[in-house]
């Protein structure tokens, strides 16, 4: 009979996949060591949810996850799903609270709530944690690697979890590191893009613009697919346009500009009425104020920052010309850029404001019951850095706790 050996795990970042598959790690009879190229573990977890950590979602539907195959995640977030990870957390302390559209929230509200416990955690079990740690190169094989770390310290390790996270966010250590890792191990890339991340347009306006907030509704059409709205809070940028509809619509016009096709973004600061509604009752404000400059007649009905924006869109140069003045033909502008404003989508925000990255190591080469390679035996994968991406509300934590869980439990496995 062979000898049966505890195996030991090098996992290669302290983000939320590489916290979590080294507690399942460990748990499962692996010695664990994680390796973090920060000063500290768990950086990027500090920032989630606006420092209150939307840590899940009660519904964890496949549709709101996405990549060449979100089939994929299938398997990982059937294992560790919503319920486990519930359990997961709260034996370690964490209450919880739902709020809208089923987003979790730690009840305190406290993003360092959670890595809090997830480091207490790693502590009592005994799972060594090295900081300033980047590795540059692994090497051999299964139950045989050997990491470089800064340059020219080794280490060696049995098996490895590759949880290094995208390119989002790069201030909070995930640099895309992982992807040469990989590729270095003959993984292929899907090239990432930033996802859940503010819009460039262009517009003369837009320094005009800049700090307008207000609740409406924004449509992407990008030149070769159908159109994507949502409806929330709207916030102009000096560069272009942000808010929570703004980052859900961000994938789909992120990867339109990425292979070339133009995007355009229509924004409707009066949703709530219809084409024909709105028509009758900007041709009644205006009779009722006909005495009032062109400007004066629309305070009170939009942001009085928009108004002169929105008259100089519609091709009125004077803005205090009196209401009479104005023709048929510009009080339709009006009302049509209140329901449609049209803009050129000509960018995203830079990987230092995305949230997430889109794109990655392909799931072609990964066992998705195991997160292991199928290409590097004794080779581990675990969360953003995996070509998988989920939609804002708690989703991209719960993958990262998903797959690091199952990455974790399966590179425990004892060898013979
Ligand atoms: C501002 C912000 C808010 C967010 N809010 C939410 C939210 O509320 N809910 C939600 O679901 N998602 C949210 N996300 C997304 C979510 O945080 C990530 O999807 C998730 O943290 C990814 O976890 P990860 O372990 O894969 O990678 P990361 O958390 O990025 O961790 C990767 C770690 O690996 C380390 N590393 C990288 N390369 C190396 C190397 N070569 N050697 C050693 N260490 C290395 C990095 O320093 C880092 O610590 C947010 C993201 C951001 C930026």
């Amino acid at each position: 009979m062979g000898k049966i050996k505890k195996p030991l795990v090098a996992i290669i970042g302290g983000g939320a996949s590489g916290l979590v598959a080294a507690i399942l790690a460990k748990n499962n009879g692996a010695e664990v060591i994680i390796l973090e190229q920060m000063d500290r573990v768990g950086k990027k977890i500090l920032a989630t949810g606006n420092g209150r950590c939307n840590i899940s979602n009660t519904d964890l539907d496949i549709s709101n996850y996405f990549g060449k195959d979100p089939q994929f995640a299938r398997a990982a977030l059937g294992y560790f799903n919503f319920q486990r990870t519930e359990e997961f957390f709260e034996n370690l302390g964490i209450a919880y609270k739902v709020e809208e559209e089923g987003k979790v929230f730690p009840y305190s509200e406290q993003a360092s709530s959670v890595l809090d416990v997830l480091r207490y955690e790693l502590e009592r079990i005994g799972v060594e944690i090295l900081c300033d740690s980047r590795v540059d190169k692994i090497s051999g094989n299964a139950n045989n690697f050997t990491l470089t770390i800064n340059k020219d310290k080794k280490i060696n390790a049995d098996r490895i979890i590759i949880a290094t996270g995208g390119k989002a966010a790069p201030n909070l250590g995930s640099n895309g590191s992982g992807y040469v890792l990989a590729k270095n191990l003959g993984h292929k890339i899907i090239e990432p893009f930033p996802a859940l991340v503010q819009l460039k347009l262009e517009s003369p306006f837009l320094k005009a613009l800049k700090g307008i907030k207000f609740i409406g509704t924004v449509e992407i059409t990008p030149e070769n697919n159908s159109p994507e709205n949502a409806r929330g809070e709207i916030l102009f940028t000096e560069y272009g346009i942000s808010g929570p509809p703004i980052l859900s619509l961000s994938r789909c016009a992120s990867e339109s500009i990425k292979t070339r096709q133009k995007v355009l973004l229509k924004i409707s600061i009066i949703d709530t009425k219809s084409e024909k509604v709105l028509a009758e009752y900007l041709n009644n404000r205006f009779e009722k104020q006909k005495h009032k400059t062109i400007f004066f007649s629309l305070v009170g009905f939009i942001n009085k920052k928009l108004i002169p924006v929105i008259l100089k869109e519609a091709g009125i140069e004077n803005i205090h010309q009196p209401v009479h003045k104005t023709t048929p033909a510009e009080r339709e502008r009006i009302g049509s850029i209140l329901q449609k404003w049209e803009f050129p989508v000509i960018g995203t925000n830079s990987w230092k404001a995305a949230q997430v990255t889109a794109g990655g190591i392909s799931t072609r080469e990964i066992n998705a019951d195991t997160m292991e390679s199928k290409l590097c035996p004794g080779i581990f994968f675990a969360g953003e850095v995996i070509d998988i991406d989920g939609a804002c509300g708690g989703y991209n934590l719960q993958w990262a706790w998903s797959s690091g869980a199952v990455a974790g439990q399966n590179a425990a496995k004892e060898i013979k």
